[in-house]
């Protein structure tokens, strides 16, 4: 239904005066480009303005000299229904991610739900539902993929052929449920990749009392599609293991804001020192002990650029084409064919840094002024990031 109403309302969508083009692509992290043009939702150019047709908008934006990127992905959260989370006991949660530049969220299990059901009907039931109605109703706009139900003991793999029967294209962390053990959970993994249901591994010390450690041995046996929170969810493995994991596995890296920060940044020089840095994708891994954090995504790419001395272009793509790739979804690039969610964004007010990539080098976050999912603008200025130097604007 706010699907079907979001693509009513996106005509032709005109955006002019980009300062910088952000792709979210690793290989060409930056496009000579000034303006962009999507229709029904899809980008359908973007280049210099006097080589596109901007004219007979629905709605054009003037960027103002605004960066504009793909819309950030978050690759691991924990909803459970709607915009409400009982971790925290919190309402409206996703809507102010949207307002930290965040336009699609990956569940790693519906895992907060109280009472949440550990039978295997039990589980398969509230993975469809929670499937179906994230896919029904976009909280704020957000695109929530969830659905991911949390492995059990006596799982068989008519269980995992179901479930992809009914849409279920993500299993929850692996580890959370009573399936721990590494042999136990490769089986299910491979069950669950075998149907195309993409796997994530929870990946260190416990994170609330009930749930356990799983160390380098168990996540390497298991061999799931990503190595979920690498830098532990909070509590993370020793740097060794760290480095073998990035060394010996070919899977998804997973850095998240609710982890270890120490050992997120040993994650990302190992993953670019060894020329795996394509591999590496973020996440807040929220809510969580630690609360929710709206610009859990910006203050990620900040801290692996200053701290982690990654070019803040490159570090963008961490949040966007990389988990784009890895996650098999169209959005998360600016290019032609693909959803235009995108963000408008600058550098902070009075930040020290003479551009936005300067001031993200610097370690500041930047300032959100616009976001926009499948071509409609859901916010203008966020209320959640510093006020961005440069504001777009709605011109008609
Ligand atoms: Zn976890």
């Amino acid at each position: 239904m706010a699907e079907a109403q979001a693509q009513a309302k996106a005509g032709k969508l005109s955006i002019r005066n980009i300062g910088l083009l952000l792709s979210g692509d690793l290989d060409r992290p930056i496009l000579d480009a000034d303006a962009l043009v999507a229709v029904a939702g899809k980008i359908v150019g973007m280049g210099k303005a006097q080589d596109l047709d901007l004219s007979g908008a629905d709605v054009t934006v003037d960027a103002k000299g605004s960066a504009l990127c793909p819309g950030l992905i978050d690759s691991h959260v924990h909803p459970v229904f709607g915009d409400w989370t009982p971790r925290q006991n919190q309402f409206g949660w996703i809507e102010s991610f949207l307002h930290g530049g965040v336009t699609t969220m990956i569940s790693a299990g519906e895992v907060h739900l109280p009472g949440r059901p550990k039978d295997i009907v039990g589980l398969k039931a509230l993975a469809v539902t929670a499937q179906r109605a994230f896919a029904n109703l976009r909280p704020a706009g957000v695109k929530v993929l969830a659905g991911a139900p949390v492995l059990e003991q006596g799982m068989t793999e008519a269980d995992f052929k179901d479930l992809a029967g009914w849409g279920v294209k993500l299993l929850g962390e692996v580890g959370l449920g009573s399936v721990k053990a590494g042999a136990e959970a490769k089986q299910m993994v491979a069950w669950a990749r075998k149907h195309g249901i993409q796997s994530t591994i929870h990946t260190g010390g416990p994170s609330i009392p009930g749930s356990g450690l799983i160390d380098q041995d168990v996540v390497l046996e298991a061999d799931a599609d990503v190595i979920g929170h690498i830098n532990g969810g909070h509590t993370a493995l020793p740097l060794n293991q760290i480095r073998a994991l990035c060394e010996r596995s070919v899977r998804a890296i997973e850095i998240v804001h609710n982890g270890n920060e120490r050992a997120a940044l040993h994650a990302l020089t190992i993953a670019r020192e060894s020329k795996q840095l394509h591999r590496v994708i973020l996440g807040t891994d929220s809510p969580a002990g630690s609360g929710v954090q709206p610009l859990g995504i910006l203050r990620m790419i900040a801290l692996l650029s200053s701290l982690g001395e990654l070019p803040a272009e490159l570090a963008f793509c961490l949040a966007t084409g990389n988990t784009a790739r890895t996650r098999g979804l169209q959005q998360g690039l600016i290019a032609v064919g693909r959803p235009a969610d995108l963000v408008l964004l600058d550098r902070a007010q009075h930040t020290a840094g003479k551009t936005l990539l300067e001031s993200v080098r610097l370690g500041d976050i930047p300032g959100i002024g616009m976001s926009i999912v499948d071509g409609v603008v859901l916010i203008q200025r966020s209320r959640n990031t510093p006020p961005s130097t440069a504001a777009p604007e709605i011109v008609r």
